[in-house]
């Protein structure tokens, strides 16, 4: 084994998630809402990384998340690798696909959007021929992928 691959401890069971780039691993944090995890969460910060320059990692002893909650995460790092680790073996290994719709993660930008001003979830579909954009469900203002501000846990 490369003891440079050991930056961070291998969990038994649990996720990992790799490729995070630096400056948005707290992003990673909030949307997967680690603060309220009670197992073990290891997070690598800014290690070296070959095709990044730097990244982050984050394990997650004993926790699996749902298909939903793992591709939020492409909302703001589309190229994670997400690894399911059980009996410290890798037993699923696959990057996050953006799904068509989502829920509550992502602010409208349109101050007037009925979503801005009411106590209810935004919606967004995703947009564009490269789905690199989000239409907002109510008020159809289009949001580049670049540029998404995220709703505050
Ligand atoms: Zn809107």
């Amino acid at each position: 084994m490369n003891k440079k691959q050991l930056l961070v401890a291998a969990i038994e069971n649990g996720t990992v998630i790799d490729h995070i780039p630096a400056e948005k691993l707290f992003a990673v944090v909030n949307l997967l809402h680690l603060e309220q995890i009670t197992s073990a969460v290891t997070i690598g910060y800014n290690l070296q990384s070959q095709e990044l320059g730097t990244k982050s990692i984050i394990k997650i002893a004993d926790k699996f998340f749902t298909d939903e909650e793992l591709n939020q995460l492409a909302v703001v790092c589309p190229n994670l690798t997400l690894c399911i680790i059980r009996d410290y073996e890798i037993v699923e290994k696959r990057t996050v696909d953006l799904p068509n719709e989502l829920f509550g993660i992502v602010k409208c930008t349109n101050p007037k959007c009925i979503t801005n001003n009411e106590p209810m979830r935004t919606h967004f579909h995703v947009h564009g021929p490269q789905r690199n954009a989000l239409k907002c469900h109510y008020c159809n203002t289009v949001i580049s992928l670049d540029g998404v501000q995220l709703i505050k846990p």
